[in-house]
């Protein structure tokens, strides 16, 4: 078995019997190794002691003592053990008020009164006096808890006392093992220390460490373990993409007279980034490697111009194309829209759901592998069962499926690769599109076309609640529709139902009992949903009083007041997303936030960003500053692995290092040495699985 995949049991640490392995196998600790790269979560400084006197209330310190006295104190039943100690000018109660009798017995005998101690703790005055309660004890040159010392995240029934001392023991029998998988040059050039050494320094750090840097996490020993874990992800982006690229693509010559003439007959001319953008993906798309693009710009931004443009040129030299988004409804409104657009030049074009049965299935995919029918759109059921096409020379998907879409297509076509077109409404910042997107070359729609109208944003507080009954009446009586948007509450899905039950029962009974009020949650099955959404665009209802957020890219021209009831509990983006609803006919329109009187100055500062923007990327980049990526978008959701180590947004120069060092060390060798390999193949299958995110 080689060495780097080792799995030692963990009860051969002493400390560790069948009950504590087994809570660290909970936790996700299998073996030794693993321990091992449990690193400590922070440091407390326990190498200068502090002088009694100075102590403060609420601070955790560290002292140096004598032993006075120890004493046992029984009040109602309950004892209490206090230890007394001194540095010659002040004095300390240490307090226990949970122990056992061997702690007692224990403590007796190694701190009789007279013996030196340190102790840790949290400084608390009680009663005109300076106390600890329940401190970490060790003598002086004990050699646990003196100097820097690891503080662990710890698992139900393992203490930090017992972490410690197991994690020292896996780290003594582990490190001297453990092999290097960057290059020495590599970590040479960029100063970082070996893994070996920064896995001890890491978990015993030395007396003259800096104790600030362990805090923050940026001591060389920290970047080594990041750099580690953000080059094993670079480079199987890399291998991926190398390996995508060596397949043979379909060269398809630029400009066809379908694309032009299709382009010519649009009442409008495309804005300088769609035609940029375009002119990116055809460029793509004439060499005979597959491309591997991103498509990205805010709903509304005319992507699905683009990418139908670059469809015909696939059809003008004699290929197929397929669009492939992930729900039947928005399947069926691009179908509609494609359909027309594809009528005039008389392409044949065909809708390929899961709706689609029977006689009438096997009809097209026989129309598919036959070649007949050059221009499908669809959702998965496109390539759920075997679908063959005669000659697929470009395949545009949503995001949210491509590793799998992208996997399982790449699989099933034995002949030449398709080019693929990734779309994606959610803009994401350029920086961390890098990032999450390492293996896709990146086209940006940053412009609206001309003539669209703003959605007047406003703040509401509860106190004017008056006023927004007025301006929601006021939509209605102009025959225009309402979405009120109440966010998910965490607790259960019951209280969220009842909570956006409630909302419409009031609305109903005692608010606008005249009015019509639908409610969508999410429990509701997709056909209820279905039937709700399509009741709401049929103008059955004046208002929508919704719990999930309304599914992206359906259109209700009508709709034209968009409510969001604690507008505080969601993200900008999601904000941005719900905004995005209204405003899609000819009247204007408003989104009003509706905020609790609770809400900090610096929530409503936040909220302020949607008053002043109405750029998608505006409002992620201001996210993604507060909130971060993880909340941004699922890292799994976005494709990206679970990071244990390092922050792809907090670390991105880092990141962007291992991405440069990626590309050297593939450059160098044409080929991955089998260790580096190894190592990649290990980070990606533990961080995702593959095999099932499609
Ligand atoms: P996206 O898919 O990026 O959300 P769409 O491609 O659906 O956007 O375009 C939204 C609307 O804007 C469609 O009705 C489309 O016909 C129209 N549109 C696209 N490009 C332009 C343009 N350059 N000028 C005016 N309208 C446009
Ligand atoms: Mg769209």
């Amino acid at each position: 078995m080689d060495k780097a995949n080792r799995k030692t049991p963990l009860t051969e640490l002493n400390g560790v019997g069948g009950k504590i392995a087994k809570k660290l196998q909970q936790s996700g600790v299998q073996s030794i190794e693993d321990l091992t790269f449990l690193f400590p979560r922070a440091y407390q400084d326990r190498r200068h002691p502090q002088p009694i006197l100075t102590l403060k209330a609420g601070a955790i310190s560290t002292i140096r003592g004598q032993v006075l006295s120890v004493s046992e104190r029984r009040f109602r039943r309950r004892s209490t053990l206090e230890v007394m100690i001194t540095d010659n000018r002040g004095v300390l109660l240490l307090k226990w008020f949970r122990y056992n009798r061997w702690f007692k017995s224990n403590l007796q005998s190694r701190f009789a009164p007279g013996s030196e101690i340190i102790a840790t703790g949290k400084v608390d005055f009680f009663a005109g006096a300076l106390e600890m309660h329940h401190p970490e004890l060790s003598q002086v040159n004990g050699e646990e808890t003196s100097g820097i010392v690891p503080i662990y995240t710890l698992t139900e029934g393992v203490n930090q006392h017992l972490m410690r001392r197991i994690i020292r023991q896996a780290v003594d029998r582990t490190a001297g093992q453990l092999e290097e998988p960057i290059p020495q040059e590599t970590l040479q050039d960029l100063s970082l220390p070996s893994l070996p050494d920064s896995v001890r320094y890491l978990h015993t750090p030395p007396d003259d460490a800096d104790e600030s840097s362990l805090n923050r996490g940026d001591s060389p020993y920290h970047l080594r373990v990041k750099f580690g874990e953000l080059l094993f992800f670079q480079l199987g982006i890399l291998k991926r993409k190398r390996e995508l690229s060596t397949r043979e693509g379909i060269s398809i010559p630029l400009k066809s007279s379908l694309t032009t003439s299709f382009l010519e007959s649009l009442p409008f001319d495309l804005t300088e980034a769609q035609s940029g953008a375009l002119s990116e993906i055809e460029t793509d798309m004439t060499l005979d490697v597959p491309m591997h693009r991103l498509l990205q710009g805010d709903v509304g931004s005319g992507k699905t111009v683009v990418a139908f443009a670059a469809m015909l040129g696939a059809v003008a030299a004699g290929h197929q194309a397929i669009l492939m988004v992930p729900t039947e409804v928005l399947a069926e409104q691009h179908f509609a829209n494609m359909s027309a657009w594809a009528k005039d030049p008389g392409i044949p074009i065909a809708l390929f759901t899961g709706r689609l049965t029977g006689q009438k299935r096997t009809e097209l995919s026989h129309e598919a592998a036959s070649g007949e029918i050059p221009l499908i759109v669809g959702t998965h059921a496109l390539i759920q069962e075997g679908t063959v096409f005669s000659s697929l020379a470009l395949a545009v998907v949503d995001e949210q499926h491509r590793f799998g879409v992208m996997q399982r297509l790449a699989l099933k076509e034995k002949g030449k690769a398709p080019h693929f077109l990734v779309m994606t409404a959610t803009p994401i910042p350029r920086s961390m599109a890098m990032v999450i997107y390492g293996d896709l070359d990146l086209s940006t729609i940053d412009e609206i076309p001309p003539g669209r109208q703003d959605v007047q944003t406003k703040i509401f507080t509860q106190s004017d609640r008056a006023k927004l009954h007025i301006s929601i009446a006021k939509e209605v009586r102009e025959g225009r529709q309402v979405f009120i948007v109440y966010p998910l509450v965490e607790e259960t899905e019951r209280s969220e139902l009842s909570a956006a039950r409630e909302m419409a029962d009031l609305y109903r009974d005692r608010i606008f009992p005249n009015l019509r009020i639908g409610l969508l949650t999410g429990r509701m099955s997709s056909e209820e949903k279905d039937a709700v959404m399509k009741a709401f665009r049929h103008g059955e209802y004046d208002i929508l009083v919704s719990t999930t957020v309304i599914e992206v890219g359906v259109d209700v021209p009508n709709a034209t007041l968009m409510v969001i009831e604690h507008a505080e509990r969601f993200g900008l983006f999601q904000l941005h997303q719900l905004r995005g609803r209204v405003g899609r006919g000819r009247h204007s329109s408003q989104c009003i936030l509706m905020v609790g009187d609770q809400v900090s100055n610096e929530a409503r500062e936040r909220l302020k960003v949607m008053i002043r923007s109405s750029s998608g990327f505006e409002i992620a980049e201001e996210d993604l500053r507060i909130r971060g990526p993880g909340d941004f978008l699922g890292t799994r959701q976005a494709g990206m692995p679970d990071f244990r180590y390092a922050h792809p947004m907090k670390d991105r120069e880092l990141m962007a290092e291992a991405q440069r060092v990626a590309g050297e060390l593939f450059r160098e060798s044409g080929k991955l040495p089998d260790n580096l390999v190894k190592e990649v193949n290990r980070f990606w299958s533990d961080r995702l699985n593959l095999a099932s995110s499609g």
